[in-house]
């Protein structure tokens, strides 16, 4: 497959990337897959050559790099036959920190996540019974003296059992007391290791990817109050511009599947021969995995638009969210055509296929579903009536 001029320039992260993904080869991310288990040792090497830190400012320990380069980290590993959801989470919550953490705070953690010693790999925002509805979250934290008291639940947590400290969204003023339902939402730094047993409860969650995540129950878990990120009620905009960030790392990292599945695809069909010709001689072949080409391609021109608005400092949540819309969509049609064209051999788990279709499927859905996007661009972009 011939390079892509999309995204030139950032060839020293990238050979660096992918020589230490070399190390780790599809073998490794198909053994832990079937484990069941976490990439550790994968993780531990991204840590200690200082990928993981690539957004904490140099004055804190990191490399002080934008998204856009964090971008190019997440999409290499997935590019390599990795998956980046086993990580992608410390670079999106350590933006939040970075942006809206006090100095005492950033004095505090940042350092200590720069040189792997904490992970802030977590964020507590879904709940059972709201899901999407994120204004509506029943989770509650009340502030008695210098602790604040959390109750409640979440559902889909990642990486809790591969982090230290978790981000958590709860509501510091009831629903009916604000004036928009934005307001009176809080966000809150929680060390796990002292919450787990104490207040609050870690349930696994098995699913259909290697995908950490858990239930979490919260029964007066007290938490000190310095532990508040940023201001009291202002904690849903905070996510927001989380939440920005993470969509264009997924972007990216669907961009990187979307490149494997292309090549995959692309040098199995060249290969295969059946009725006497390679099957990727016949249009009814090519055709698919061209088209997704063209779509991961077109995806990843709006990825770095993304990224770049981002780094900025301008608004980007109308491109973060159809970054990820039309990455995610693009990945997912070039994993249909991978698995389709290596016929039975798809669904073999030495192939990698049907491991990495699995993953790239969970971005329909996660971290925001498509028809959200669609109804963000409806809403806030074309100012069509609000439907909810
Ligand atoms: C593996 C995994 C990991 C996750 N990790 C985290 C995490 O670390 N932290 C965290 O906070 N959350 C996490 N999530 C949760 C994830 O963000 C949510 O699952 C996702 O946002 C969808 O919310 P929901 O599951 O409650 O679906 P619902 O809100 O119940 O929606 C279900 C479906 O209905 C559709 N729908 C809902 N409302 C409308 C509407 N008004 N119009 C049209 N369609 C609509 C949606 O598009 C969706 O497809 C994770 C989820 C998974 C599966």
């Amino acid at each position: 497959m011939q390079n892509s001029s999309i995204g030139e320039g950032y060839e020293d992260i990238r050979d660096a990337v992918r020589a230490l993904c070399a190390e780790f080869p599809s073998e490794y991310h198909r053994k832990v897959d079937e484990a069941r288990g976490y990439p550790e040792e994968f993780v531990d090497a991204l840590t200690k050559a200082g990928w993981m830190a690539a957004l904490i400012p140099e004055e804190f320990g990191g490399s002080g790099l934008g998204l856009t380069e964090a971008s190019v980290i997440m999409e290499e590993i997935n590019r390599a036959g990795g998956n980046s959801g086993a990580c992608h989470g410390q670079m999106y919550n350590m933006n939040t920190l970075v942006r809206h953490g006090s100095d005492e705070q950033r004095q505090r953690y940042l350092p200590k996540i720069a040189s792997g010693e904490l992970r802030l790999q977590s964020m507590g925002v879904t709940e059972p019974t709201t899901g999407t509805d994120t204004t509506k979250i029943k989770t509650t934290a009340v502030r008695k003296g210098d602790r604040y008291v959390i109750n409640g639940q979440k559902v889909w947590i990642s990486r809790i059992q591969h982090s230290d400290l978790m981000i958590l969204l709860a509501r510091t003023t009831p629903l009916d007391a604000v004036k928009k339902k934005s307001e009176g939402l809080s966000i809150f730094l929680v060390d796990l290791k002292e919450a787990i047993g104490n207040g609050m409860t870690v349930q696994p969650i098995a699913n259909m990817v290697n995908h950490e995540t858990n239930e979490l129950f919260f029964d007066n878990l007290e938490i000190p109050a310095e532990n508040l990120i940023g201001e009291e009620g202002m904690g849903f905009k905070y996510i927001l511009t989380g939440l920005n960030a993470e969509r264009a790392l997924i972007a990216a990292e669907c961009i990187g599947d979307g490149y494997w599945f292309v090549e995959k695809v692309s040098d199995y069909v060249r290969e295969r021969v059946v009725f006497g010709r390679p099957i990727g001689q016949n249009q009814g072949v090519q055709f698919p995995i061209a088209e997704s080409y063209i779509e991961v391609e077109a995806a990843n021109l709006m990825r770095f638009e993304a990224c770049r608005l981002y780094d900025e400092g301008k608004p980007c949540g109308a491109q973060a969210n159809m970054a990820k819309y039309l990455a995610a969509k693009a990945s997912w049609e070039a994993a249909n055509a991978c698995i389709q064209f290596h016929g039975g051999f798809g669904f073999a788990c030495e192939y990698d296929v049907e491991r990495k279709f699995r993953e790239t499927r969970l971005y329909q859905v996660a971290p925001i579903s498509t028809n959200l996007i669609l109804s963000y661009v409806a809403e806030h972009v074309l100012d069509l009536p609000r439907s909810f």
